[in-house]
This record gives structure tokens, sequence and C-alpha cells, in this order.
């Protein structure tokens, strides 16, 4: 069951939707919102201006009619459970306005009890209550505060047009007022969208109204509920509470849960093609070289380097397969760490040895360390991973200059630290390379190819055996990888 309503959308909901955050490694086009705002500012202001109108009106026929201490009783009573469910609002899937809050049900049931004035009032107070305590700009408060006293008016103008005083009377002034309450708002929702777009109005206003039917027809259906239990006896309207709080929790849960689930598809997705693109250019290469190999007579200075070629290649589609098991044992919570006594001088030497192998002439990589370091509690092939992922990366980006790789006990700590005199990482990125498949060149602009696995792994694999990762970089300046384990026991 979802009984909802559609909340009054601003300018700001809007933009917020044709601007969503990036996503990791997805780069989105800027997107102009001011320019939407500004075609939407002539909607904005006529709704600006007649919800001033309509609160003045509101004002002042309240003031001349009067309210008696029991009315006012129910009123604050209403208005403070409109406010807590505006404050509170929960997502509805397929329904495409924004959040929806539960505040209308009780604003309705104000209009067909109380009247239109008290109807405008109440709306204004509670959007004005919590969107100043939200501390939005002024714009939004203005416009979603005349959005709700217009659908407050409108609301009780339309239950007084049909109540008659009998059972049946109050349920369909509930009923017409929910259908006004709810009209008015996606109306003037549907005009700021469309202006806002520079689409029909019309298609917008229709997209709404298919989408928000439903919610409306069951959000009708409680305000009729509310209106005669209320009626009856405010205490009894009580029980509606739980099974509206219930609903509310509940649609926050499925949401989130689709999200969730949104999320792993696109990373799948994600994953998918970043695989894919990197295993295609290793494949090319040994694709090429073969048929060089096969079709040529080559002599023998000509056929080692394709060889060179074929084994380099077949290697980091070694390395990318590898990258791609450990994210699949640490995702699914595979990668249980042995922790056992590791001589961490003795998997460092064979990790930068390993790395001299391959070093171009213009780097050079060297080991600092303490006399005799004490020994860590550590998985000795994790600790090894996360050496040779920190190394390769420190080679791979850094064209020239020296690598330092050292080692120094930190009170009960080890600290690991690899600097290189590379590119170096900018500040706000700092953090963000550690993300599965961020990268700060995705589009290889300098030619080095990467997963952007390597360092979510490090994070996963140092987090497994009780560590700490981070950097230390100036863009320009080259980078520090540091991670820190613990020292064995005694
Ligand atoms: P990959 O190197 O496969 O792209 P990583 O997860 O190892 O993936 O690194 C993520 C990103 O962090 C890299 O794409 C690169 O932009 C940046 N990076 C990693 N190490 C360094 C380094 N030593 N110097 C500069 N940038 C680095």
């Amino acid at each position: 069951m979802r009984p909802a309503r559609i909340r009054a959308v601003s300018l700001s909901d809007y933009s917020s939707v044709r601007a969503p955050a990036p996503r990791k490694g997805v780069h989105l086009p800027q997107i102009r919102i001011r320019d939407d705002t500004r075609h939407a500012l002539p909607v904005v202001v006529a709704v600006v201006v007649a919800g001033i109108v309509g609160l003045g009106l509101a004002v002042a026929s309240v003031v001349s009619r009067g309210l008696g201490w029991n009315d006012v009783a129910g009123i604050c009573v209403l208005l403070a459970a409109a406010t807590v469910a505006e404050a509170f609002p929960f997502p509805i899937e397929g329904v495409a306005a924004g959040w929806t809050s539960l505040a209308t049900i009780l604003l309705v049931a104000v209009a067909a009890l109380y009247g239109w004035a008290v109807a405008g009032i109440v709306g204004f107070l509670t959007m004005a209550l919590v969107e100043v305590g939200r501390r939005r700009p002024f714009s939004r408060v203005a416009f979603n505060c005349a959005v709700y006293v217009l659908a407050g008016i409108a609301a009780g103008g339309a239950a007084a047009g049909v109540a008659d005083g009998t059972l049946l009377g109050l349920v369909l002034a509930a009923a017409s007022a929910a259908a006004s309450f709810w009209l008015v708002d996606i109306t003037l929702l549907a005009a700021v969208v469309s202006r806002s777009r520079q689409t029909p109005l019309v298609r917008a206003w229709r997209n709404y109204v298919l989408s928000t039917s439903v919610p409306f027809a069951i959000m009708a259906s409680l305000s009729a509920i509310l209106v005669v239990l209320w009626n009856r006896s405010p205490y009894v309207a009580v029980i509606l509470v739980v099974p509206l709080l219930a609903t509310a929790l509940y649609q926050r849960w499925i949401h989130g849960a689709l999200e969730r689930l949104r999320e792993f598809d696109r990373l799948k997705d994600e994953f998918i093609a970043v695989v894919s693109h990197e295993l295609r250019t290793p494949l090319t290469s040994v694709y090429g070289a073969a048929l060089t190999l096969r079709q040529q007579k080559l002599d023998d200075q000509r056929r080692n380097t394709l060889l060179d070629i074929v084994s380099t290649e077949a290697a980091r589609l070694g390395r990318l397969l590898d990258d791609v098991l450990w994210v699949s044992r640490l995702d699914s919570d595979r990668a249980d760490a042995f922790i056992d006594r590791v001589d961490a001088l003795e998997v460092v030497t064979e990790v930068v040895n390993g790395a001299r192998t391959h070093l171009p002439p213009t780097l050079a990589i060297e080991i600092r360390h303490p006399e005799a370091p004490p020994p860590v509690a550590a998985d000795p092939d994790k600790l090894r991973q996360v050496l040779v992922n920190l190394v390769e990366n420190a080679v791979k980006y850094s064209g020239a200059g020296a690598i330092k790789v050292s080692l120094e006990p930190d009170g009960n700590r080890m600290r690991f630290a690899i600097r290189d005199e590379g590119l170096g990482i900018p500040f706000d990125e700092q953090a963000r390379i550690f993300e599965k498949f961020h990268r700060l060149d995705p589009d290889m602009t300098r030619g080095v190819g990467g997963s952007g696995l390597g360092l979510y792994i490090c994070k996963g694999l140092v987090e497994r055996m009780d560590g700490e990762i981070w950097v230390e970089s100036r863009p320009g300046r080259g980078s520090t990888f540091v991670f820190e384990l613990p020292l064995a026991a005694v």
C-alpha cells in the first residue's frame, strides 16, 4: 500500500533531478542549472504572489470568524503531525515527482474539517517550519509555502462545496479536498518543471498525473478515514498513526534496497566495460606478435622483441586476472587473512627485486630500513600483493626519478612507505583513488592503462590485516603511499 502525496517540488528539487551527483568514474556533462531556474522564474513569481494573496485572505477570514479553543487544539495537533510528516518524506518507486510525505493526508483532513482559510494557514506553517528548519534558500521556501497555501485553500473550498453534515457528505468532502490538493500541487509542479525544461506543460502534467494517481487514490482514502474518525473523536483517530508510520518506514526501506540493487547493477556494467577494455589491449598485442612470428622470416633480434611483447603482455593479462580474483574475494568476503609472523624486509626485498627486472632505465628503486626491523603480524601473500601493486603504480605513474620503499617501526606498528617523484595526485582525489574503478585519467590520455582496481585491493587487503592505508601527495611533486600494519607479538 502506498499512501502518499506529491510533495510540492521546488526549483532546487528540480535542479537536483537534472543534475545528479557524479558517480564514481562516470563523467556527466555539466548542466546549466541557472538557465533552468531563470526560465521558471515567471511561474515561481506568479505562484508566490498568489500564495501571499491567498494567505492574507485566509488570515483575514480566520480573524473575522474566530476559532473556539477546541478547534485551536485540534488544529495544533494536526499541524504538528503534518510538520513531522513533512520533515520525514520518503521516496515511492515509479513516482516521478520527487519524495513524498504523508503531510497531505493531514492537510486534507484540516481542509475538510476546518475549512479553506485554516487549511491555507496550516499548509503555510507546515511547509515554512520544515523548510526554514532545513535552511533552504529563500526562493525555495517561498515557492513551496505558496504551493501549500494554494493547495490547502483549494482543498478547503472543494470540501465546503460538497459537505452537507451527513457521513457520506463528510467522506465526499474529504475525497474532493484530496483531489483538489493533488491537482493544485501537481499542476504547479508540472508548470515549474515544464518551464525549466522548456517542454510542453501538458506532457509534464500528464506524466505526473499518471505516475502519482495510485498514491493519490490511497492518500485520498486515508484522508477520508482520518476525517471520519476525527469527526467521531480525535482520540480515536490516533490509531491511524501506526499504519501510516509503518507504511512510510517500509517505503524507505524498500527504496534503499532497490537503490542498492541498482548500484550493484551499475558496478557490474562498469566492471564488464573496464575488464573487457583492459583485456583487449594485451590480447591485441599478443595476437599481432604471434601473427608476425608465424608469417614472416625474422632475424633473431626482431624475433626476441616480439617474444618479449608476448611474455610482457601475457604477464599483464595475468595481473589483471589476479586483480579480478582479489576483487571478487574481497567483495564476497572470502579474503580472510591468515596472520603470521612475517619478516617484512624479506617480502619488501623480494618485491623490489622483482620490480627491478623490468624497470625503465630512467627509474631507480631503493629500500630504506632500520637495522633488523621487527617482524609484523600479517598475511604474507596479502602483504606481497599490496607491495606489488604500490611499487608497480610508482613505476607506472613516474616517468623518471627515484622510487624509495621504506620500512619504519612506529610504536606497535610497522610503517611502510612507497615514495615516487611522479605525477602526484590532486588533494580532492586522494580519498577517491581507493574506490573501485576510480582512475584519475579514465580516458588514458597519458597512455598509462589500468583497471582502477589496484588501490581498492590494497585498501581491502590492508584493512583485513588490521592496518591502515593512505596517500600523501602534491600534484607534480610525486606521491607517497603509506600503510601501517601491527608488529608481531614478542
Ligand atoms: P590503475 O593503476 O590500474 O588505474 P589503481 O587502483 O592502482 O588503478 O590506481 C587508481 C588511480 O590512482 C590510477 O589510475 C592513478 O590515476 C592514481 N594513482 C595510483 N598510484 C599513483 C601514483 N603512484 N602516482 C600518481 N597517481 C597514482
